[in-house]
């Protein structure tokens, strides 16, 4: 199955058990100060998993586009990408892990064609401390589903990734943890505030065996591991207590699911490629890449993903309403673009891809997404001009790097607010050049460019209050 039909049959399968589509969000949230970005399908739902009715009933469902910018760092890899698609379905105090665990591993299978022997999953360890049980009845339904299938299911106890990481999960197919399968807005049961519900979760992860584990992830692997063998393609959250002002755990009268699996991952793996990059969604675009650079992915796989990745998530973002700037949702799409524009360096493209990768982008969504290939003359308008912006002066901050190096000088904290006052480049991109070419630092680097901005900033809010009061 291609990644357009999975999105499509996932729907669908769950119209016809008995859940209303409710309407995605958009990805660029406005009105919220504490985030910028929509990051997971259950983000817009939290209200009504925290106890408000929704006006479209108790068992909902939709494909929502998120954008993570605390991924970028990561893009690169064979399974992160800042913009993608979850997967989502939700009850509110409906149905519990008995249906919904059941159900995703029949779309998982039967549905979208998965291997069961290549599925694995993991549970959580429990919590002596907080009198919070060991999760043994989505354990007890795994094994179920795994044994009708033939498919052996035993167990390890690893509670911590550490743990994992040095002892491996020898081929288990249910691996408990602890914290990594607790969900709760505030992270571990300790850290929750009275009143706040929590509960355990179950991910679902493929292995790849053509992968081989990479020890720089750990001596062994395990589901959780990011050794690049096993790949979370789904959780389901399982809303099941509330901490007592005590700072114990009492049973939520009613208990939610919340589902989020990413349709990118899921893709991959129904083609048997560890790597998102390949599916239907977003090969094109490589493809695209290597006529115009007339490299080949094989060649230049990190630097094709990181520029296909970010011309799509800021092609997103731009149809959305985005545009690069200094600040909150403008400069993670300027970085996006900037970044975007290094890599293509490594491709040896001199000048960006917007107008090649964006029409290609509208075509692959223009089914679910129209308005990227609706507004593509726009798009390509507003990611043109910040590439033309930062072509001009990309090459000489590279330079000065370089020559920096040369001779023997540390990157000190001036040289990093001179590369992006002059040059353009976003901190983090002149930190990930230093990091990549092993350029040393100077120990005072953040405290001294920190200083420099605060400076500019303040000589740029005072100019602005002169322009504001000309009279003073
Ligand atoms: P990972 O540990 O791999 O970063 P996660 O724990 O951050 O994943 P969740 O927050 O549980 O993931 O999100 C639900 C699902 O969304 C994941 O199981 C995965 O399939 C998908 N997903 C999460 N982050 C990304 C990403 N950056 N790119 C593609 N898919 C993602
Ligand atoms: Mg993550």
């Amino acid at each position: 199955m291609d990644a357009q039909d999975i999105r499509r049959a996932y729907l669908d399968m769950l119209v016809a058990d008995g859940h209303a589509i409710v309407e995605r969000a958009p990805i660029v949230l406005r009105d919220d100060p504490t985030t910028l970005f929509t990051g997971s399908g259950m983000q817009p739902l939290l209200p009504y998993l925290l106890g408000a009715d929704h006006p479209a009933g108790a068992r909902l469902a939709d494909v929502q586009p998120c954008m993570r910018a605390q991924d970028m760092d990561e893009v690169g890899d064979n399974r992160h990408t800042t913009f993608f698609e979850m997967l989502g379905n939700w009850s509110l105090g409906d149905y519990d892990k008995a249906e919904q665990i059941p159900r995703l591993f029949a779309f998982l299978v039967d549905t979208v064609g998965l291997d069961p022997d290549r599925i694995y999953v993991s549970c959580f360890i429990g919590d002596p401390v907080h009198g919070i049980p060991r999760d043994e009845q989505s354990a007890a339904i795994w094994e179920r589903l795994f044994t009708e299938r033939g498919v052996s299911a035993d167990r390890v106890d690893l509670g911590t990734e550490e743990y994992g990481d040095e002892h491996g999960s020898n081929g288990a197919r249910i691996a408990f943890y602890g914290h990594k399968n607790w969900w709760s807005r505030f992270g571990g049961p300790d850290e929750m505030p009275a009143g706040d519900p929590g509960g355990p979760d179950s991910e679902v992860f493929y292995y790849f065996p053509q992968v081989e584990h990479d020890p720089a992830f750990g001596r062994r692997p395990h589901q959780n591991s990011d050794g690049g063998q096993y790949l979370e393609i789904g959780n389901s959250v399982f809303m099941t207590y509330r901490k007592e002002p005590d700072g114990g755990f009492a049973e939520l009268p009613r208990h939610n699911v919340d589902f989020g699996g990413g349709l990118e991952r899921i893709a991959a793996a129904s083609i048997d490629s560890p790597d998102v990059y390949r599916i239907s969604l977003v090969w094109p675009i490589i493809e695209r890449l290597q006529e115009v650079s007339g490299k080949s992915y094989d060649d230049a796989t990190e630097s094709m993903r990181v520029v296909a990745d970010h011309i799509r998530g800021a092609a997103f973002l731009a149809s959305d309403g985005v545009e690069p700037g200094n600040s909150r949702q403008g400069y993670v799409m300027r970085r996006l673009v900037r970044r975007a524009l290094r890599f293509g360096l490594d491709l040896e493209l001199t000048a960006g891809v917007a107008a090649d990768l964006v029409p290609i982008v509208g075509k692959l969504y223009a089914d679910v997404y129209p308005e990227v290939a609706e507004q593509e003359e726009r798009i390509v308008a507003v990611l043109q001009k910040e590439e033309r912006q930062f072509a001009r002066t990309l090459r000489k901050g590279l330079s000065l790097l370089r020559r920096l190096n040369r001779q023997g000088e540390t990157v000190t904290g001036e040289h990093l607010f001179e590369l992006h006052d002059t040059f353009g480049m976003p901190l983090e991109l002149s930190l990930e050049e230093a990091a990549r070419k092993d350029y040393p630092l100077a120990p005072d680097w953040c405290a001294t460019f920190d200083a420099l901005m605060t400076e500019q900033q303040n000589r740029s809010r005072a100019a602005g209050a002169a322009a504001a009061h000309p009279t003073r």
